[in-house]
């Protein structure tokens, strides 16, 4: 098992030093840039959603972000917050439902996420923040 762990301030020009190192732990692993590009996808969707829903865009508070990988090659992420949290996540989890229609969102982001994704869990509730594990099974490149 490999692991790495990031905790960064939930501020959007950190969304992309995030998802590259997310990415970068990866690159022992000689990845095809598909499965790259489909991670990057993923862990761009979840801090996204944690800077902008989670902490409203505020600027305020922490993300964290933690990443394995097991000795069969199944990676796991982790992104969690501790903001706003979500009510009712199946709900959350319907294909374009989202609740800042003001921001021209298109509530498709978990649905990115799982159809990137061999598994997604999302625990959350209202006011408990949010936590969403990835699971993947890496396929070397070739
Ligand atoms: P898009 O991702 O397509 O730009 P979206 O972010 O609204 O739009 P989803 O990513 O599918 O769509 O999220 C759906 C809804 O779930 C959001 O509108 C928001 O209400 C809620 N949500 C998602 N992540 C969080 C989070 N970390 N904290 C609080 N609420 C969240
Ligand atoms: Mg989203």
């Amino acid at each position: 098992m490999n692991t790495m762990t990031l905790i960064f301030d939930a501020r959007s020009e950190n969304e992309v030093f995030a998802r590259c190192s997310g990415v970068a732990f990866l690159m022992p692993w000689n990845l095809s840039v598909e499965m790259l590009m489909e991670i990057k996808t993923v862990l761009a969707e979840a801090i996204v959603n944690a800077i902008l829903h989670g902490y409203k865009n505020t600027q305020q508070g922490k993300i964290k972000l933690e990443m394995s990988v097991d000795d069969e090659g199944l990676l796991t992420m982790i992104v969690e917050d501790q903001g706003e949290g979500i009510d009712d996540v199946l709900l959350a989890m319907t294909p374009m439902y989202t609740t800042r229609q003001d921001l021209e969102r298109s509530g498709m982001g978990f649905t990115i996420m799982q159809s990137f994704l061999d598994e997604l869990e999302v625990v959350s509730a209202k006011g408990e923040g949010c936590r969403i594990t990835g699971k993947k099974q890496l396929k070397c490149y070739g």
